[in-house]
C-alpha cells in the first residue's frame, strides 16, 4: 500500500515536471517571439528615421525622397559609383527639388578609411559649403590601378583640403590628428549597424536599400516610386 503510493506520487511530481518544462518552453518560445517582433518593429522604427541632422545634404532640405549612399574614401566601387551613377542622379533629380542626396561614411578599409572620414567630418562642420568639393576631390585623388598601396594620408588630405576649401589647414590637419570629428565618424559607423551595410557602395533611396547601385533604372524606378507616393 505504502509502496504504491510513493509509485503513485512519483508519477504525480513526472507528470508535474513535464508540464512544468512544457509550460516553461512554451512561456520561452512566445517570449522569443515576442523578442523577435519588437526587434522587427525596432528596426522598422530606424528605417524610418534616417536623420540628416549632422549629415552631409545636396538638394533640397525638405525634399520628398532622400538618396543615401553608404561609401568609404578608399573603396574602388564607390569611385566608380560617383563617376558612373552619381551624375546621372544628379542630373535627372538632384538638380530639381524633389530628390535630395546625403552620404555616410564606411570603414571598411582601415586606417586609410577613418583617416579620409575624420576629414570630411571636418570640412563638413569647419566649412560646410565646401564638403562636396572636397568630397569630390579626395574620391578623384583615389588611384585607379594601386587604390590598394596606402594613398589616404594627413598630407594629402590637407592638400585636397587646401585646394578645395577655405578651412584653416592647421587646424583641419590637428582635428584628424586628434581624431576631434571622431564622434561624428562613430556615428556614421552606428547607422553602417542599424541599417545592416555589409558592402560599399550601398544605396538607400527612402530608408529601402537598393538592390544593385549600379543599375540606374533601378534607382530610377525606385525614385519614382516614392515620389509617386509623396504626391498621393
Ligand atoms: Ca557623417
Amino acid at each position: 500500500m505504502k509502496s504504491n503510493q510513493s509509485f503513485r506520487l512519483k508519477v504525480a511530481a513526472l507528470i508535474t515536471g513535464v508540464l512544468a518544462i512544457g509550460i516553461a518552453f512554451f512561456l520561452l518560445s512566445a517570449n522569443s517571439n515576442s523578442t523577435k517582433t519588437s526587434t522587427t518593429s525596432s528596426e522598422d522604427e530606424i528605417a524610418h528615421s534616417f536623420s540628416l541632422n549632422n549629415q552631409p545634404l545636396l538638394g533640397d532640405e525638405d525634399a520628398p525622397v532622400t538618396v543615401v549612399e553608404f561609401g568609404d574614401f578608399k573603396c574602388p566601387a564607390c569611385k566608380a559609383w560617383g563617376e558612373e551613377i552619381f551624375p546621372k542622379l544628379q542630373k535627372e533629380y538632384l538638380e530639381k527639388d524633389s530628390v535630395n542626396f546625403s552620404y555616410v561614411n564606411v570603414l571598411f578599409h582601415g586606417e586609410e578609411s577613418e583617416l579620409s572620414a575624420l576629414g570630411a567630418e571636418s570640412i563638413l562642420k569647419r566649412d560646410p559649403h565646401s564638403y562636396w568639393s572636397f568630397h569630390k576631390a579626395l574620391f578623384n585623388a583615389q588611384p585607379t590601378q594601386t587604390h590598394n598601396e596606402k594613398w589616404v594620408t594627413v598630407s594629402k588630405l590637407t592638400e585636397i583640403a587646401g585646394n578645395t576649401t577655405n578651412v584653416d589647414l592647421a587646424q583641419f590637419k590637428q582635428d584628424i590628428e586628434a581624431k576631434s570629428m571622431l564622434s561624428d565618424v562613430e556615428r556614421d559607423m552606428s547607422l553602417v549597424e542599424d541599417y545592416h551595410v555589409v558592402s560599399t557602395p550601398t544605396v538607400m533611396i527612402n530608408n529601402k536599400v537598393v538592390e544593385d547601385p549600379f543599375n540606374y533604372s533601378e534607382i530610377q524606378k525606385a525614385i519614382e516610386e516614392e515620389l509617386e507616393e509623396s504626391t498621393s
